[in-house]
């Protein structure tokens, strides 16, 4: 297994090899259950008590307090995106979006197809370099819920902290940081996301909803979407996507092993802190986020020479690091470097890094 490539996707991404190793162990077999977890009805015991242990799990990871629901769905974060209005417009006809880069403006766009979606800022302008400062904010008096995506993906900015709203519900994209380090979740109303970035496999959206805002959907809201019913049948109000539930369920178990978020923290920190201080040293890389808003868990970067970059490209897959071409959307590299990129990962990496360097430049 220590000889499988370092895979830097931004999603889906790399899977911790020991959740692999198990899932494949099992795959036959379910614990002598005669079934691939696959196989398995959605409602007899042996599924039941993955799917009971997996939410329990995460609860745990995430000190859930007791006012907060999880909901495991599907459809993506882009569903979501038409799925939080449907969810949560009822006597409001307005919402307020944050557009702090490509993922937010997305958002932003399918909200206005549900309500009159309101921009409180756009990081547009700065290209999407910097947070759009708090103090910048023109929020609506009247919103449903105030939009963010906590961090963006291809542009490569975090949030640390959640932004002070007041009585607003915060609604929050976590998909690309979600379990990465502690959340202090009573400061939202709604975290969502897809699992294939850090916490699973793709078919499966991560929901946390506080529990008075399960009320708020719209007639229209398609009923297996709508997140009071899903959470009535405990994440079965139709057949979940169980494969992908399992091997979150195994993620969640890696994750506790390694200490939860608090240490997988440390360890996220330590990695980027390497990747970041070596892309600052250097002359031949840039990356030229705000480096308060730098994401800990997508590293955008550039060559300066640009004509390197299939050189650059085929040299990394050479040496075992796969997926580093940015985003078509921004060209350049990403390195994503989720919960289960091991450090080890990171240094070989940085390694390439500057020998690529000291051989071009
Ligand atoms: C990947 C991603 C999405 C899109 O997720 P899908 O599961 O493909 O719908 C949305 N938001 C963010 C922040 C993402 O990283």
């Amino acid at each position: 297994m220590s000889t499988r490539p370092f895979n830097f996707s931004a999603g889906p991404a790399t899977l911790p090899a020991e959740v692999l190793a198990q899932a494949a162990s099992e795959m036959l077999d379910w614990r002598g259950s005669g079934m691939s977890v696959m196989e398995m009805s959605h409602r007899g015991a042996e599924y039941t008590e993955i799917h009971q242990t997996a939410l329990a799990d995460l609860r745990e990871l995430l000190a859930l307090p007791d006012n907060y629901r999880i909901l495991f769905t599907q459809g993506g974060a882009l569903a979501e995106n038409a799925l939080v209005p449907l969810n949560l417009l009822r006597g409001h006809p307005r919402a307020d979006y944050l557009v702090s880069g490509s993922w937010s403006a997305k958002s932003f766009k399918e909200a206005s197809r549900y309500c009159e979606a309101h921009l409180v800022a756009s990081g547009e302008a700065d290209g999407f370099k910097r947070l759009p400062p708090r103090d910048s904010w023109q929020l609506s008096k009247d919103a449903a819920y105030v939009h963010i995506c906590t961090n963006e993906t291809v542009n490569g900015l975090e949030f640390f902290d959640a932004p002070d709203v007041g009585d607003v519900p915060l609604v929050a994209d976590v998909s690309s940081h979600f379990l990465s380090r502690p959340m202090d979740v009573s400061r939202y109303g709604v975290l969502y996301g897809g699992a294939q970035k850090n916490v699973g496999m793709a078919g499966l959206t991560v929901l946390v909803v506080r529990e008075d805002l399960l009320e708020r959907a719209l007639p229209v809201c398609p009923s297996a979407f709508e997140w009071r019913l899903i959470e009535q049948n405990d994440s079965m109000y139709n057949t979940p996507p169980t494969y992908a539930i399992y091997i979150a369920g195994l993620v969640f178990q890696w994750l506790k092993r390694q200490g939860g978020l608090p240490a997988i923290e440390q360890r996220n920190r330590a990695k980027a802190e390497l990747l970041y201080g070596a892309l600052d040293d250097s002359e031949f890389y840039y990356n030229d986020v705000d480096p308060a808003a730098r994401s800990r868990m997508n590293v955008p970067f550039r060559l300066r020479d640009e004509s390197l970059n299939e050189a650059f490209l085929k040299g990394a897959k050479e040496r075992g690091l796969l997926q580093l071409k940015g985003h078509k959307s921004v060209g350049g590299m990403r390195a994503s470097i989720y919960n289960a990129m091991p450090l080890a990962g990171v240094q070989a990496l940085v390694e390439y890094l500057q020998a690529f360097a000291q051989r071009h430049g």
